[in-house]
């Protein structure tokens, strides 16, 4: 069996795939609808806002349905990478207008170019970015972001993609008025099930919502009548729900955050012990993005070949320069201690450093510390 540490999908728990193994029921039953209710509570948890939604869909139906029911015009977008790229083709396709601040895929957005970008053009309503940019693991000033958007112009939404960073660490959500999520990273769930937050604001931009099936204001006339307008994703619902339950009962939500810091940390330390490079300028705590121009596709065909290790690679300009270890989720130590320990045993396969152990013993010692 192969350890999967992809920065999504994430592997799903047994007792999560056993409660989702139940034979099927109907979605317009009362039964469906009291673990939809308990769904939706969970879900107020996990996004601390005003209302919240799920979508059948994968992430980006969250993303497509954030920017055709909030954006009324003209939206900023940051792109640092695959993610955020792909909200300027969303915008694109809706034909709205769009400003687009591009940045290599390790630099964070700057607050002084958004301030700048909203004087230039003042008719920009919307500012669509990702928490974590998966593409890099690069981690966006977002809350300073959308603070200095509001104190810009009240009236603008902030559009928070967070698929790698809900359920990895708290988020502030004063500013934000959309904060979307997916089941397969954090939540380590299957993919197909999005989830939204929305402030007030965004519920007022709703208004009667736009579109057909990603009409945020049919899904939320159902939803607070826990049921669904369209068929229901029932096990992943299910799923869900399990999933919740089982972070409750390893302290919740707090202690997710403060272990996946602590595990964070000591992540990076060991691999630049070892003499790699991380390669963000302010990385994420989803992952561990490494650059090694000359050597990332070896090592990551070591772990998977003879490590069992399936971790993944970069794309586009960053196919064969970077690898990326997943952080996000309820992961096991142990595991983590072989991730480091395989990728030090992998330099030395490759004769690029002598293996003597400082991964493990330097990432286990910091597991250790209070
Ligand atoms: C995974 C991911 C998405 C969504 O991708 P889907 O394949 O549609 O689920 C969006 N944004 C970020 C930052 C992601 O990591």
């Amino acid at each position: 069996m192969m350890l999967l540490f992809t920065p999504g999908p994430t592997p799903v728990l047994e007792e999560v795939r056993l409660a989702m193994a139940a034979p099927t029921i109907h979605h317009r039953t009362p039964e469906f609808e009291a673990i939809f209710q308990k769904a939706r509570e969970a879900l107020f948890q996990l996004l601390p806002m005003k209302e919240v939604l799920f979508l059948a869909s994968t992430g980006t139906g969250a993303m497509e349905a954030a920017i055709t029911n909030i954006a009324k015009k003209k939206v900023l977008t940051i792109n640092a990478g695959k993610f955020g790229d792909r909200f300027s083709k969303i915008v694109k396709a809706f034909n709205l207008e769009l400003v687009e601040l591009k940045y290599e895929w390790n630099i964070p957005a700057s607050v002084e170019d958004v301030k700048k970008a909203l004087k230039d053009h003042s008719d920009i309503d919307t500012i669509a970015l990702q928490i974590c940019e998966s593409a890099g693991g690069l981690r966006h000033p977002v809350e300073e972001i959308a603070k200095a958007a509001k104190e810009f112009n009240s009236e603008i939404a902030i559009i928070a993609d967070g698929i790698t960073a809900v359920g990895v660490e708290p988020i502030d959500v004063t500013n934000i008025d959309v904060l979307i999520t997916g089941s397969q990273k954090a939540l380590m769930l299957p993919p197909g099930l999005a989830m939204l937050g929305l402030s007030e604001h965004a519920l007022n931009r709703i208004d009667n919502g736009k579109g057909f099936y990603f009409n945020l204001a049919s899904e939320l006339k159902k939803q607070r009548q826990n049921t669904t307008a369209y068929t229901a994703a029932t096990t992943l619902i299910i799923g869900f729900s399990k999933m919740m339950e089982i972070i409750e009962q390893n302290g919740g939500l707090k202690v997710l955050f403060e272990k996946t810091k602590k595990r964070h940390n000591a992540l990076l330390e060991s691999l630049r012990a070892i003499g790699l490079t991380i390669y963000p300028k302010s990385p994420a705590l989803a992952m561990a993005t490494i650059i090694d121009e000359k050597n990332a596709n070896e090592i990551r065909n070591l772990l998977k070949t003879k490590y069992k290790i399936n971790i993944a690679g970069g794309q586009d300009h960053l196919k064969g320069k970077i690898f990326r270890i997943n952080n996000m989720g309820l992961i096991e130590t142990y595991q983590m201690a072989w991730v480091v320990n395989s990728i030090e045993l992998a330099l030395n396969d490759l004769g690029l450093r002598e293996y003597n152990g400082d991964a493990v013993r330097i990432f286990s010692k910091m597991m250790e510390s209070e």
